[in-house]
């Protein structure tokens, strides 16, 4: 897929189809998605932008790097992170393609299943009671050890830190260092890098995500997946494959850069895929289903 790919305009239509014939929308995101929306883990030019700092003084090169650096201190490991929430879970905007997605399914009945932890669906709008992110969310801390399954807010934690930093400081006061409220161990984010992730919160939505599911299952399906590789394929790409090759009317969309093929999918089961971005093809998809639900409108040219 293309800017100038004529199939994916041509498809257009059937995929509108789809949405409007669809009794229930499974959409499945990975990085790619946020990818789309400015938010590349793993691109110098995007760290080199938001935290040059880091790469002078410790050579960091991009953020999932970063994200796994063993930093010389507490004190300097908070300062990192602070930044890197604050920068990526709250001051970066929602990215078109979330917001793109989310007009073309928002009256519709849909479920999230994302390995995003960026918090983008909820920038969006979408329901956060319909939204599955069993990585975690940068939006919470939880307890080192753990002492307990709770996840603690941490926006006023994080932007408080900044603010007691004096400027060009690598470093948060030792007297700072968040703590857990139950236990005294440290607070650190709930990401799953670990054995101690804290997952119980985001793992109660899969009840839910499986009561949507068994709803849909005398009426059609709609997969929606979106930029999901390789990285962590058991937790939206597999699945929704097998979803695919059991469910009695379904129809699975793939959109993927890099890995749009399809891998362990029966041939009886019904995929479409586009190996293209993301962006691109949510920004044609949702122009398209204003016109047809505005048809006043003139159809926007190629
Ligand atoms: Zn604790």
């Amino acid at each position: 897929m293309s800017t100038t790919d004529d199939s994916l305009l041509a498809d257009m239509g059937a995929l509108c189809s789809a949405i409007d014939e669809a009794d229930a929308i499974l959409i499945g995101a990975g990085a790619g998605l946020s990818a789309a929306a400015g938010l590349l883990y793993m691109d110098f030019t995007t760290f080199g932008n938001w935290l040059p700092e880091y790469h002078e003084k410790y050579g960091l090169r991009y953020i999932y790097e970063a994200a796994f650096f063993d930093f010389p201190s507490i004190e300097e490991y908070y300062a990192y992170w602070a930044r890197h929430i604050s920068t990526i879970r709250f001051r970066h905007p929602v990215g078109k393609p979330y917001l793109d997605l989310y007009s073309i399914v928002k009256d519709r009945s849909y479920f999230v299943l994302t390995t995003s932890v960026d918090g983008q669906f909820i920038k969006a709008g979408f329901n956060p009671n319909r939204i599955c992110t069993p990585q975690g969310d940068y939006g919470y801390f939880q307890c080192s050890r753990p002492c307990s399954n709770d996840l603690y807010p941490n926006q006023e934690i994080v932007e408080s830190l900044l603010a007691s930093m004096t400027s060009g400081s690598f470093a948060i006061r030792s007297e700072d260092i968040p703590r857990c409220p139950h236990c005294a161990s440290l607070l650190e984010p709930n990401i799953r890098k670990g054995s101690n992730f804290v997952e119980s919160p985001w793992m109660e939505k899969y009840p839910d995500l499986n009561k949507f599911l068994e709803r849909s299952g005398s009426g059609k399906l709609l997969l929606l997946e979106f930029g999901v590789g390789f990285n962590t394929p058991s937790i939206v790409r597999y699945p929704f494959e097998r979803i695919a090759a059991t469910h009695g009317d379904s129809l699975l969309i793939r959109v993927n850069r890099d890995d749009a093929g399809a891998t362990l999918i029966k041939r009886s089961a019904r995929v479409k895929t586009y190996a293209g971005d993301a962006g691109l093809f949510l920004a044609t998809f949702a122009a398209t289903m204003a016109v047809n639900q505005n048809p006043k409108r003139s159809y926007p040219s190629a």
